[in-house]
């Protein structure tokens, strides 16, 4: 399937009405990086630094992970690649951690939480990640940021690790962006100025969307009970992307749904200008969105949405 779309690898995904659509690609392992290439990702949209973490049976040290986004650094050639730290809890579970006893580790100690009560693992990350750099830029991103005050948090801990990090002699980073994942429905509503203090932000729309229906992303039963293409959901998305447009902050949307030809329509069609997914879902997607008419997509879904639809899903696929 790859080569029917190797065409398309370095034509842009622009609508028949002329919207461009930036494509970037999800990574996590070494094994990952040729995609950058092959795939004509312009970048990595979300990289995420928990599996190094999960494929090993003791903590990873400092030195080896430098060496690690150095080397994704050196293999993305210049383009762009947002880290995201270390994302461990509800369903990645280290080894070598103590295990917490939750009884909704989804809604538990996570990801950010974790390394805002325990910053010694989250900070000795961003040293390499400091580190790797080597004076090229660096955009590092927190998970599951729920409110304000953990994204600021979370930007004090990157701005106190670059002032250590000159102080010991190391090269900085020629330019840092800080941004933060958008998993939870509370942080679509968070205020003005937050939209404002984030460089950028990423819509981690399998998280988002569990909170979001209260439906477990993990449980068989429920899991696909609710459509993405939910009105309900769709007007999230739209309300998000038009709170970062008046900040002036660049959203992507980065959950698994972004690699599906549909739904990556639909979100483009509320305003979404960044996708980013597996890499072998970026020849269907883009194949998609170069063949549509996005104002006239904009056009079905706001009529489905007065019509008192509860998905825009069967209204589109008509289209
Ligand atoms: C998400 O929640 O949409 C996301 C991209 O992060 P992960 O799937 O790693 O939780
Ligand atoms: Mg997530």
């Amino acid at each position: 399937a790859q080569h029917r779309y190797a065409s398309l690898r370095d034509l842009p995904a622009e609508t028949r009405d002329g919207a461009v659509i930036g494509m970037h690609m999800n990574a996590g392992l070494m094994a990952d990086l040729p995609s950058l290439d092959n795939s004509g990702a312009e970048g990595v949209g979300l990289f995420r630094t928990e599996l190094q973490f999960l494929i090993r049976n003791r903590m990873p040290k400092r030195q080896e992970l430098a060496e690690i986004y150095a080397r994704v650094l050196d293999a993305a050639h210049g383009k762009r690649v947002q880290f995201r730290t270390l994302d461990i809890g509800s369903d990645k579970v280290l080894p070598y951690m103590k295990p917490t006893d939750e009884p909704n580790p989804a809604l538990g100690w996570r990801a950010i939480r974790v390394g805002l009560d325990k910053p010694g693992v989250m900070r000795m990350q961003l040293q390499a990640l400091i580190r790797a750099t080597r004076g090229r830029p660096l955009a590092v991103m927190f998970p599951m940021v729920a409110q304000f005050d953990e994204f600021k948090a979370g930007r004090d801990h990157v701005f106190r690790e670059l002032e250590r990090e000159a102080a010991l002699g190391h090269v900085l980073p020629e330019r840092v962006e800080i941004g933060t994942m958008l998993e939870t429905p509370s942080l679509a509503y968070a205020p003005r100025q937050f939209y404002e203090m984030c460089d950028f932000i990423s819509i981690g729309g399998n998280d988002l969307k569990q909170f979001f229906f209260a439906a477990d992303r993990e449980n068989e039963r429920v899991r696909r009970r609710y459509d993405t293409l939910n009105v309900s959901f769709l007007s999230l998305i739209e309300g998000i992307v038009q709170r970062c447009d008046a900040a002036g902050t660049s959203v992507s949307f980065c959950g698994e749904d972004a690699g599906r030809p549909v739904e990556a329509l639909c979100f483009a069609a509320v305003g979404v200008r960044q996708l980013s997914m597996r890499p072998a879902s970026i020849g269907p997607v883009k194949s998609l969105l170069r063949r549509v008419d996005l104002s006239e997509a904009r056009a079905v879904i706001c009529e489905a949405r007065e019509n008192g639809r509860q998905s825009v899903r069967q209204p589109v696929m008509e289209w």
